[in-house]
């Protein structure tokens, strides 16, 4: 087994939500549109599993819509906020620091005649309430900010934000998107009074495939798939009842458990922060306020050859996102990291399941890769 480091990446399955998935595919598999005795098991079974995702929400279950993934709930949230609001303008307020999944539907919104300003955040990854609140205009229609940086571990003053963006105008919806956040600080949306939020499933020991969006209660937004009417006639489609219960499952778990996991992963991250201190040369990036990410750098080795040197090693770590691909990331060129602290950097990522060994084990890797090769640049 690889010492698996990149639980901001993905989370492997946990042994509950495979029960729950199994028994919903094998026994309970019928279609909750159904008339008959095993429809009408698998509806009330969904009606049970939206409940406990919507409790570890801290939301009602009729404002919480199931999705395939954090990207489809962001990419919804963001395009069907600005439709609604299109008699009011055509300004969106972002930050530079969100995810593609962001960050790319306010893109093509952008190409559509849409102005964005991306607020930029300060040395530490923080984006400013001033400077959002400096942003704001009369046809501003969306803010969308992110509550924990995927990269920096970071949490963004989502609360704080909503309550300045509110008092200028309550008519902008705000939008957050919370995949990095949920099971790992406190999340309601309510408390944080945004309209709309994003949750994904397999950053939480559920499958890949399932995510959600919360959409306030009174907040209507216009649906995403036309068909039989599921989800509340917002997204149409056979629901997908195996991911659905292993989502429900994990998130009974990861709520029972959050106090102790969130004590679990500070413990294991900083231990990691005095390990890692101790390598020659390496920086710490970032040591944001999540309990589950830490960026370092080792300015002049490259993040993609130190990723395939420590896989030769069996250790998976991530370059930054999971989902650049190779691309120098968008978030460390924000923070105007000086270029080879920028390309040397590695994103750690914990699980509760995270051990001391395996963090001495990246140590003496990382040490052994960085005396073997000259930094280059
Ligand atoms: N938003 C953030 C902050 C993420 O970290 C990710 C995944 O890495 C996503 C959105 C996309 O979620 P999904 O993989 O469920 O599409």
């Amino acid at each position: 087994m690889p010492v698996y480091l990149d639980y901001a990446a993905t989370t492997s399955v946990c042994p509950e939500a495979v029960h729950a998935a199994c028994e919903a595919m094998t026994e309970g598999y019928g279609n909750p549109s159904s008339g008959y005795g095993l429809g009408q098991e698998a509806a009330s079974a969904l009606k049970a599993d939206r409940g406990v995702v919507a409790e570890a929400l801290g939301c009602l279950p009729e404002e919480l819509i199931f999705t395939s993934c954090g990207t489809e709930s962001n990419n919804w949230a963001i395009t069907a906020a600005v439709k609604k609001n299109r008699r009011k303008g055509r300004h969106i307020i972002t930050t530079a620091i969100e995810h593609a999944a962001v960050l790319e539907p306010c893109k093509a919104l952008a190409a559509e005649g849409y102005e964005v300003t991306y607020l930029k955040p300060d040395r530490s990854g923080h984006a400013s309430v001033e400077d959002l609140t400096a942003a704001l205009r009369p046809d501003t229609v969306l803010v969308s900010m992110m509550l924990v940086n995927n990269e920096l571990g970071t949490v963004q003053p989502v609360a704080e934000a909503v309550r300045a963006v509110k008092a200028y105008d309550p008519d902008i919806l705000f939008h957050t998107d919370a995949v990095q956040g949920f099971l790992k600080i406190p999340v309601t949306p309510s408390q944080l009074g945004v309209d709309l939020l994003t949750v994904s499933g397999h950053k939480i020991h559920a499958p890949k495939g399932i995510g959600a969006l919360y959409i306030k209660k009174g907040v209507k937004i216009k649906g995403l798939l036309l068909g039989g009417g599921q989800e509340g006639g917002l997204r149409s489609g056979t629901e997908p009842t195996a991911q659905i219960a292993a989502f429900a499952a994990a998130c009974r778990v990861g709520r029972e458990r959050f106090e102790e996991n969130v004590a679990a992963m500070n413990g294991i991250k900083e231990y990691s922060l005095s390990i890692l201190s101790g390598i020659p040369g390496l920086e710490v990036v970032s040591n944001g306020e999540a309990p589950h990410i830490l960026a370092v750098s080792l300015p002049g080795y490259p993040s993609q050859m130190m990723v395939q040197a420590l896989d030769a090693e069996g250790i998976c770590v991530s370059s930054g996102s999971a989902c650049h691909k190779g691309k120098a990331s968008h978030v460390f060129e924000a923070l105007k990291l000086p270029p080879r602290v920028r390309m040397g950097v590695l994103r750690v990522s914990f699980d509760t399941a995270t051990t001391r060994e395996e963090i001495d084990t990246l140590a003496l890797a990382l040490k052994k890769i960085t005396s073997e090769r000259v930094a280059a640049m």
